[in-house]
This record gives C-alpha cells, structure tokens and sequence, in this order.
C-alpha cells in the first residue's frame, strides 16, 4: 500500500494542505502539541473512518469550523501495481453527517469501504490493550477481524442489534420466551463471531510469541482466547453455535436475576500472558512497563501481519513517537524487526531529528509548527 497524496481541510489544527509523499515514506519532526499526531490521525481515519485515539468526529473538526474532509490517493496490490484510488471522507458538525467515498462514489454502506488503506498505528497509547479491560482488547479484536476477515462486521453488527432487544427483554423482566425468541439470531450471528475471534487468536499466537521474545530477548509470551462460554474442542462454528447455546441455557437464572446476557461475544476476553515453566503469568497483572509496551507492539505487529496474510497488502505503518519508552536493547530491536518485517512504506512522528530512528536515511524529513507542515 503506498499512499501518494493527502488532502486535508480542517481536520484538527491541520488546516487546508495539500501533500505528496515520497514512496518511502516521512519522518514528521516538531515540538509537542504542534499536530504530529493528528496527522495521522487523519491518515488513518482514511482506513477505519474513525479517531484512532477514540475521539469522536465532532471533535476532530477544526474549531471554530464546520466540515472536515481528508482524501488520500493510494496505490494497492502487490508491489503497489495494483489499482490507485482515492479514498475520502468528511463529517459535518451540525448535521453529524459522515460522507464516505471510494473514486468519488458513496458506497451503500461504510463498510464496503473499510480497509481500503491497509494502515496499521502504533501509538504510545497502544499500552492500554494490555493495561486496560476486555472492553478494550475487544475492540482491538473487532478492528482487526473487521478489517481482515469478510462478513464479520456484518455478524458483529446483527449479533450487536440483536443483543440490545435481548436485553431490553430481560431488563423489563419479560417472560422466558420471549427472551428466548431472541436465542437463534443471538446465536447464529455470536457463533460467527467467536468462531473469527478464535481462530485470529489461536492462528495468531505463535507469530505473537515469536515478536515478543524477539524484542525481549527473554520470555516468550502468547495470547489466548477467553470467551464466556465453554469453547473447548469447539472446531467449527457449528459447535460454537452449540456452545453458546448450552451457555445460554446454563445462564438463564444468572441472566434473569442481573436484567441482561451474561454469555456471549459481549463478554470475551484474550489474555496475554507470559510463558514460566512452571506457571504462566497475566501480562495485564504482573508485567513491568516495558513488558506490556512490548505486549502491545506485538499486537500491532501481528495486526500488520494480518494484513499480509489476508490481504496480501503490505499495509503502510504510522507510528507515532512509539520508541521513547523501551530500553536501548529493546528498541534497537523493534527497529531491526521492522526494517525486516514492514518492508513499506513508513510515516513517523518524533520530537526531535535525533529520534527519528526507523529508516532514517530513506524517509523524507519534514517539520510541522503549529499545524503547518513543511516538506
Ligand atoms: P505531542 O508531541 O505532545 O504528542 P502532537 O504534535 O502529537 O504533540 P497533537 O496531538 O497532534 O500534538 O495536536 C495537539 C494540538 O491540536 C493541540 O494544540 C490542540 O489544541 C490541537 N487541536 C486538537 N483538536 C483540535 C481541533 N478540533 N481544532 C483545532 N485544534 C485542535
Ligand atoms: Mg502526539
């Protein structure tokens, strides 16, 4: 994926500029609170349509302005041979209103045009997949499997839908059939659901493993999947939809007495942990700082692995200001991984000159005082 032009209007403190990058890529420098990170922000709103910092739209418009529009041409497919297209989106204050386009034409739904961008953030913020709750890792999840894996947004969508009448249900202590009238859609959306979810986690974990020790030259580490329901020896989503059936069964007084579905995708986890011989510990309990930062960027190495493997898009990586908290060793290693690992193409935030350290004699150098950039 190798993105040429970026085209932003009022998107944060960014203004109205017009950018062409290099093939390889930009190492953006400038003092904090200048708009390193909201640039790429606005690069990758062009993959989910959302802040990746979880801002809402509202918030991401330039104060005292009413629309903000980003547009990005990008070139896909293998060796960036592929077709060029131009990817925009803009959100409007007043009426809320999100347009979405592909090539100029508004797709039905946002969905289709999800992931057009293959980018993947890394973010200092990214600590909070390990730090933060399963609502968190969910949500990672969801990202991923909705970007890499076809009909899970869909699934999700209809399992989320159908979830929120379940539980209105059972909030307003209405009789057991009528909970249950909702159990079939329930279960046929969660099934596929959980059964995506499964199988990223457990096809992932090894590649996981492999980047984490690879940075921490220590423990391996690996992710495994904690659903609310019983999924072992679950081997297809025929048995998942089985599974979560019994579930529901087995939780219908649990669910009566607390007013909602206490089973399902809803309550997943993924728990990362650290490999002892003798027992393994939570990552999210017992981890150092610099333990979970590693967590967090394998996630995200994993996630751009995704994208190889599903898409066969080499995505392009953002990074923002990723490195000043891991050690030398550590960090030195992260750097060797990706010149490896990312042959793309790179955009990177840093403070300073001296700490732009990915690819530093390929990226262009440009600078950004107070929303302006300079290339
Ligand atoms: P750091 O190095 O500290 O991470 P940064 O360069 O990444 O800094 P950003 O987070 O990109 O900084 O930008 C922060 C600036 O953007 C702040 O000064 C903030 O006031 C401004 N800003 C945020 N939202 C808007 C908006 N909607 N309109 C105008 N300015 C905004
Ligand atoms: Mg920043």
């Amino acid at each position: 994926m190798r993105l040429s032009r970026l085209a932003l209007r009022h998107f944060r403190n960014l203004g109205s500029q017009d950018l062409e990058f290099p093939p390889e890529g930009v190492a953006l420098v400038g003092d904090n609170a200048q708009g390193k990170s909201n640039f790429l922000e606005a690069i990758y709103y062009l993959e989910t349509f959302r802040s990746f910092r979880g801002a809402r739209d509202e918030q991401l418009v330039s104060f005292g302005e009413e629309v903000f529009r980003v547009a990005g041409t990008a070139a896909s497919g293998p060796l960036e041979q592929g077709r060029v297209a131009e990817v925009a989106a803009a959100f409007e204050r007043k009426g809320r209103r999100k347009k979405v386009s592909v090539d100029g034409v508004e797709p039905e739904r946002l969905g289709e045009a999800l992931g057009r961008l293959a980018a993947v953030i890394f973010s200092p913020g990214d600590v909070d997949l390990v730090n933060g709750g399963p609502k968190e890792r969910r949500r990672f999840l969801d990202m991923v499997l909705s970007l890499n894996e076809p009909g899970y947004l869909s699934a999700l969508q209809e399992y989320k839908k159908i979830l929120a009448c379940r539980n209105a249900s059972l909030k307003e202590g209405y009789s057991g059939s009528v909970v249950m009238a909702w159990n079939q859609g329930m279960i046929g959306s969660g099934a596929k659901v959980m059964w995506a979810r499964k199988n990223w986690i457990e096809g992932g974990t090894q590649t996981f493993g492999d980047y984490y020790v690879r940075v921490s030259e220590n423990a391996r580490a690996r992710m495994t999947y904690r659903p609310s329901v019983l999924s072992t020896g679950v081997n297809s989503v025929d048995e998942m939809s089985e599974a979560i059936r019994r579930a529901l069964v087995d939780s219908s007084d649990r669910e009566r007495r607390m007013g909602t579905t206490v089973v399902g995708p809803h309550r997943d986890d993924v728990r990362l942990h650290l490999e002892r011989a003798d027992d393994d510990l939570d990552l999210r309990d017992y981890g150092s700082g610099g333990q979970r930062r590693t967590a967090a960027l394998a996630l995200r190495l994993v996630e751009a692995w995704t994208i190889r493997e599903r898409r066969s898009e080499t995505p392009l990586i953002l990074l923002d200001d990723v490195f000043a908290e891991l050690d030398q060793g550590r960090s030195e290693r992260v750097l060797e991984l990706m010149e490896e690992e990312e042959p793309g193409q790179v955009v990177l935030t840093a403070p300073k000159e001296a700490d732009v350290k990915v690819k530093k004699d390929e990226l262009a150098l440009w600078r950004i005082s107070e929303g302006r950039i300079t290339t």
